[in-house]
């Protein structure tokens, strides 16, 4: 793959998820709406330099998350993500 030098895991995203869902989602099990796989956000592979982030699936590598930041707002895409999962007690700090 040409851009696999660009390619992360979701822990890079770690930072960004936090500000967005207010909890550490790295170790949140999701799961891929195109092929049903189940993983760690922490596992997914990211692209930075995509128009924004791009969360690919590591087993079909369909997008599961897009996320896109102008100064005043962020435009979050999940439509390639059946379910997430956030334990409770992670949002309770
Ligand atoms: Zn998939």
């Amino acid at each position: 793959m040409k851009t696999a030098d660009m390619k992360l895991d979701g822990n890079a995203i770690g930072g960004l998820l936090i500000e967005l869902f207010g909890t550490d989602m790295t170790a949140s099990m999701g799961v891929c709406a195109t092929c049903g796989a189940e993983g760690q956000v922490a596992r997914l592979d990211v692209y930075v330099h995509a128009p924004g982030v791009v969360a690919r699936c590591r087993t079909c590598g369909s997008v599961m998350m897009r996320i896109v930041r102008s100064e005043t707002r962020t435009w979050l895409d999940m439509s390639g993500t059946r379910t997430i999962e956030i334990a409770v007690d992670s949002l309770l700090e």
